[in-house]
């Protein structure tokens, strides 16, 4: 039995010191934080390794749709990646003809952040077969369990070929404006024609889909000395702008022979450092790894999929869903009868204090938040200390290994199984740099120096990941303003305390606007459930609209202020379950600093409906589902009669009868 002063030794159940070794280990993160902060690499969008590396403008051309200034396509969605393709897919079952939904984005093609990620080792942590899109209507057999980066970017593209569907590619929407009279938007754009230059165009819609993404800008360490050490002729790059071209291979073939004779520093040991770090370490002279705070590594399992293995796991008419939603329950600590992906995800129930889901209380009041805390504490020991005592296992080297292991509640980050990444440390290529929770200090014309030690290196690789932007809006993750009704900014109303959403992904005063954001919706370890859930309800209510309007009206979708308060209020009210999060290390899942900072009432009012639904994934889908079941859908659905359709070309008038 331990006691509260006792030395911590891996594999010690002991929450209570447990507790007092995370606390201890949050602070001195906290403390370092305040030093040091992030670069986006929107603020310095023309720098160089700011750039798109995989544009490739012919590609783009031939895979695009053609399209005027001043257009209407019924809906306009920005973002290309898996939520812009559900919003498309599920629009189309809905009734909405191809031809009239517009896909936009500033890539070159599909995939999102599988099109700007294609660093070596790049696969999805979650099974493929419940992460790739719409598996069970193309049919596609992902080869691996865990789908490596180019199969699950060329399966966007399939998608996208399979339904026939337009975009525009390298194509950057930058402002979005309702107009009352019309019932329509006009998304404002700007077209990269390559070496054609850039042009501006605007796109009218009636309705409009913001599918910008959670994860797409990437962000450095805000540290000095990136001129001197460019201008020493060394070279850094983002791991979301991967560059071939200096390390040898391609995302098909990543052999990086060229690293053969360089030492390389990587930054960042999150989901994407424990990725790519095992292939660097494969290649290089030399590899720094630069480690700010550990992650917890379990066992992956990676395999090929069996087509007997397939023929179980593709059983039946709705199996993905249904497997997504076994996969979802058990990491929200919701019990299934069987465990149908059973991998190192659905171990333990204790991730649900991150993500939503059960806890022991129905609602958490503040005189049950120790008790809570506790309990989710208990549940994750077991996780924690199997893979502390891993680390153990496999790094031999004692100093390394102790470095190596993660202090926090295992929900504090996300979770990540890899096999190869522990081994690597075991190779004499390989020097592990512990920040211990500090950043690393600054570039000089040599490279790097960390804990007061200057490192000579060749190339930097930043795998520091993204912003997160917690709480932003739709707008801002576009990088675009939205204006509704009357001129009101998306923006204005999201940052005040008049913020309110209906289910995340509608709010007043912006009519026929639908989006993604995570905040006000729901969080899964699988977003991809989490946007199938998005996509059928937000087709289901256009769907809705449309049939609703009388003949020659236009169909208008908003949520009444009641309601989307009550939304609001239906939130808060359960947001203590969230009282996990404060104790956590800091990272992008808590906001950074933001869970921590104490706040008026009305602050903590706002943030406390500004988050995920608190009951997990599943539940929020099931709200959805209840809620249309209801005809609730109804009061969000009016129309009007348009003097001056005249706009509205053939194509759109032809949809709109096909449809009302
Ligand atoms: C390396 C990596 C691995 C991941 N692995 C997993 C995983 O295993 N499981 C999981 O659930 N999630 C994972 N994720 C999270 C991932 O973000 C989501 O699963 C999902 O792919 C996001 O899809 P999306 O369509 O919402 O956004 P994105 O894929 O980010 O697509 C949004 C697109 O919109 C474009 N865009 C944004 N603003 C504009 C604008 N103004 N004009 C034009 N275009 C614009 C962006 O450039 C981007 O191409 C991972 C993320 C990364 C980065």
């Amino acid at each position: 039995m331990t006691t509260d002063t006792a030395p911590l030794a891996a594999g010690e159940p002991d929450v209570k010191v447990l507790a007092r070794k995370y606390a201890e280990e949050r602070d001195k993160r906290y403390a370092a934080r305040a030093e040091h902060q992030y670069l986006s690499l929107r603020e310095i969008r023309d720098a160089e390794f700011a750039q798109d590396p995989f544009v490739d403008y012919e590609h783009a051309r031939a895979n695009e749709t053609e399209i005027h200034d001043g257009e209407f396509r019924q809906c306009v969605i920005i973002g290309a990646g898996h939520n812009g393709l559900l919003f498309a897919v599920r629009l189309i079952e809905a009734g909405i003809s191809v031809d009239n939904i517009l896909l936009i984005d500033n890539a070159s093609g599909y995939g999102g952040v599988w099109y700007w990620n294609r660093y070596p080792g790049l696969m999805c942590d979650v099974e493929s077969y419940i992460y790739l899109p719409l598996l069970e209507e193309t049919g596609f057999v992902p080869k691996h369990r865990y789908s490596y980066g180019e199969e699950i970017r060329t399966n966007t593209e399939s998608i996208a070929k399979k339904y026939n569907l337009k975009a525009l590619f390298t194509t950057t929407a930058t402002r979005m404006d309702w107009d009352d009279d019309r019932v329509e938007w006009t998304t404002q754009v700007t077209r990269d024609l390559g070496q054609e230059g850039k042009v501006d165009i605007k796109i009218r819609s009636q309705f409009l889909f913001i599918a910008a993404g959670p994860l797409t800008v990437p962000k450095m360490p805000d540290v000095p000395g990136m001129d001197e050490y460019l201008e020493a002729g060394k070279h850094i790059f983002h791991s979301a702008r991967w560059d071939f071209e200096l390390t040898g291979g391609t995302q098909q073939n990543p052999e990086m022979t060229k690293l053969r004779d360089k030492k390389v520093a990587i930054v960042g040991t999150g989901a994407t450092g424990v990725q790519v770090i095992p292939e660097v370490a494969k290649y290089a002279e030399k590899l720094y790894v630069c480690q700010r705070t550990p992650s917890y590594v379990g066992t992956r399992g990676q395999k090929e999929t069996d087509p007997d293995d397939w023929k179980r796991v593709a059983r039946g008419k709705g199996w993905q869903a249904a497997r997504a939603d076994n996969f979802n329950l058990l990491i929200s600590n919701d019990p299934e009868p069987e465990n149908l992906v059973g991998d190192g995800w659905t171990e333990t129930g204790a991730n649900a204090a991150f993500q939503g889901g059960k806890g022991k209380y129905p609602i958490v009041t503040p005189e049950v938040v120790a008790d809570h805390v506790a309990y989710f504490m208990e549940m994750d020991v077991e996780q924690a200390n199997n893979k502390r005592a891993l680390i153990d296992k496999v790094v031999a080297n004692k100093t390394v290994a102790e470095q190596l292991k993660p202090w926090y509640a295992g929900w504090c980050k996300r979770p990540i199984f890899n096999d190869d990444y522990l081994p690597t440390f075991t190779r004499p290529n390989v020097q592990l740099v512990d920040l211990d929770g500090k950043s690393i200090e600054k570039f000089t014309s040599k490279g790097i120096v960390a804990n007061g030690i200057e490192y000579d290196v060749d190339i930097i690789v930043l795998a520091t990941g993204f912003e997160l932007l917690p709480n932003a809006s739709a707008s801002t993750r576009a990088n675009a303003p939205i204006r509704g009704r009357n001129g009101r900014l998306l923006d204005d109303k999201w940052n005040s305390y008049e913020y309110d959403t209906l289910h995340g992904c509608m709010s007043h005063d912006f009519p026929n606007l639908f989006f993604q954001g995570v905040f006000g919706q729901a969080t899964s370890s699988n977003l991809t459930r989490l946007y199938s859930f998005q996509a059928e309800h937000c087709a289901f209510v256009v769907q809705k609209a449309l049939s609703s309007a009388p003949k020659g009206e236009m169909a208008i979708v908003e949520t009444p202020i009641a309601a989307e308060e009550e939304w609001g209020q239906e939130t808060s009210k359960r947001a203590l379950f969230f009282s996990t999060l404060p104790l956590c290390t800091p990272g992008y899942f808590t906001g950074d600093a933001q869970v921590r900072t104490p706040g008026t009432p009305e602050e903590i009012a706002f943030m406390a409906k500004r988050i995920p639904w608190p009951g997990g994934v599943t539940d929020y889908g099931r709200i959805l589902g209840r809620w249309r079941d209801a005809g609730e859908w109804k009061t969000v659905v009016s129309a009007k009669s348009v003097a001056q359709t005249n706009g509205v070309d053939k194509l759109t008038s032809a949809v709109l009868a096909e449809n009302l």
